[in-house]
């Protein structure tokens, strides 16, 4: 029989892991994807797309489709399915592997304010600039909504939720992008600050090289902690080899 293994998804590395997974023989794998995109692309093995019902449908899913190991894949910000996917292992006594890119970290030449939280961003950026470079994600512009005096180019791969910045302009784009065009793009809208979160990963960190270029402060949002007791693997072939399939 076949070991089954779920794949929380939403990242490229859960994408790479599922073509890795369904590449292994005795293995079977379905990556679960919450359904924010509207277009995710074709990915490996089975697709399953939508929550759970939180930590309780969770567990029920993994034993109700005999789930042999979970591997959490979810970008490093979505905190409340990784919490729930540690509750649904300790309940069911399902494995589970966390998988989280490391997060970046400054160099010489950078200007950064790191800062815990959205709305901290928001308090701290009229004191450090006034035309933003915002690339924080569709979810959370609320938090920069009352920042009537500043101009805002607003990044994201799906359009926004309101509210948004009253003086915002958008751009819809999917990285990775190059150090280039990210130098381009700061100068020709004469941004003074780049806010982003800790997300990590190549495909968007031109951003980071860019500003520290140009001489420009970087407002960086903190990732959230994770769940108690869980030591996270950093790559792809990290959780290969957790889930004893290198
Ligand atoms: P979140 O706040 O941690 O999760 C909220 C709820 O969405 C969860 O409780 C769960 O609903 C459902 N959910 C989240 N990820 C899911 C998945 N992979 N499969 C099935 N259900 C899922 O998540 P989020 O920050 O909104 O992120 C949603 C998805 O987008 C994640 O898959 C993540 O990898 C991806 N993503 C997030 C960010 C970001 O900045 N947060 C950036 C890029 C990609 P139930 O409780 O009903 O199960």
């Amino acid at each position: 029989m076949s070991r089954h293994v779920l794949v929380l998804g939403g990242t490229a590395e859960a994408r790479e892991l599922a073509a890795a997974l369904a590449a292994r023989p005795g293995v079977r794998v379905t990556s679960s994807l919450a359904g924010r995109v509207s277009r995710p692309g074709a990915l490996a093995g089975d697709v399953r797309v939508g929550g759970f019902g939180g930590a309780d449908g969770l567990a029920g899913w993994l034993r109700e489709h005999d789930v042999a190991a979970t591997v959490d894949a979810t970008h490093p910000f979505a905190a409340g399915i990784t919490a729930n996917a540690a509750r649904a292992a300790d309940a069911t006594g399902v494995p589970l592997v966390v998988l989280r890119r490391p997060g970046w970290s400054a160099g010489p030449g950078d200007r950064w304010h790191e800062v815990p939280s959205l709305d901290a961003a928001a308090r701290l950026l009229p004191s450090v600039g006034s035309r933003v470079f915002l690339t924080t994600g569709r979810l959370g512009l609320a938090a920069f909504a009352g920042l009537t005096d500043l101009h805002f180019v607003v990044r994201s791969v799906e359009p926004p939720e309101p509210p948004m910045p009253p003086d915002a302009e958008l751009l819809l784009a999917r990285g990775p992008f190059t150090v280039a065009d990210e130098i381009a793009l700061l100068r020709e809208h004469r941004l003074d600050v780049l806010v982003t979160k800790d997300s990590g990963g190549a495909a968007t960190e031109a951003k980071l090289t860019a500003a520290r270029r140009l001489g420009l402060p970087v407002l960086l949002v903190r990732r959230p902690p994770l769940p108690p007791g869980v030591t996270p693997v950093p790559d792809v072939a990290s959780a290969l080899a957790r889930l004893g399939l290198a």
